[in-house]
């Protein structure tokens, strides 16, 4: 059987988390957001000070011993470190500045997927799971699998509102301009490069309102979560 499981991609800022946790509000499955795990890792890396993060089994281990793990909340699956909930700590500029570099390596996607997959796997109704490499990796038998993509532009322009919510002054520039070295960098891996799955709804959501793009995907999930 298929698993029970909605993978969202896409690019950086391209609404995939929002969106997949709207989707599984609405048809009342777990939302499982897989950049949060690779952010986790990359916080507990960078404060035991792994030396230059390229060692991917020292990473692992070091994300092993410190307790990194998915809790399931019900509704979703939070990060935690040590048994505290780090879905804040995970967003500083820090982490995301140094996620890529830590997500490129083997060790700790496979790590990773073990983790997204064993999570899933024990949840009663099901998931709502986005990322880089969902469709194509993590959940290749995925009942439904939708490629979020935006203009960078408007990617841009979501996460500056996003961040002046938090008081921050936002700099557009700059944030398109690390936006798209995130989505180079995670394109041109080796191992699961950001990329669509053959079988990905493709969604440009660059014109769309919010709520209609949580309507895109739920609207063509309907069939599976009766
Ligand atoms: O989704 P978010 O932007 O929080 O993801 C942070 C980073 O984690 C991405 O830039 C990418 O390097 C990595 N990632 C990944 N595979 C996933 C999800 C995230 O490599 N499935």
């Amino acid at each position: 059987m298929a698993s029970r499981v909605i993978a969202i991609d896409g690019p950086a800022g391209s609404g995939k988390s929002t969106t997949a946790k709207a989707v599984a509000r609405e048809l009342d499955l777990a939302h499982i957001d897989s950049g949060a795990m690779y952010r986790a890792v990359t916080l507990v890396a960078l404060d035991a000070g792994v030396p230059m993060l390229d060692d991917g089994d020292l990473v692992v281990e070091t994300a092993k011993g410190k307790g990194v793990e998915f809790r399931d909340v019900g509704s979703s699956f939070r990060p935690i470190v040590a048994g505290v909930d780090v879905s804040k700590e995970i967003r500083s500029a820090r982490v995301t500045e140094h996620v890529s570099q830590v997500s490129a390596l083997p060790e700790v996607r496979i790590w990773v997927t073990a983790a997204l997959q064993e999570a899933v796997a024990q949840h009663p109704r099901g998931a709502v799971a986005d990322g880089r490499d969902i469709g194509t990796v993590v959940f290749p038998d995925a009942v439904l699998k939708i490629y979020l993509t935006a203009a960078v532009a408007e990617r841009a322009r979501r996460r500056a509102l996003e961040q002046g919510m938090d008081g921050a002054t936002p700099d557009i520039q700059q944030l398109s301009r690390d936006l798209q070295r995130r989505d180079e960098f995670d394109s041109n891996r080796a191992v699961s490069p950001l990329r669509p799955a053959a079988d990905a709804i493709h969604i440009d959501t660059t014109d769309l309102a919010f709520e209609e793009q949580v309507a895109a995907v739920v609207e063509r999930a309907r069939d599976y979560f009766a």
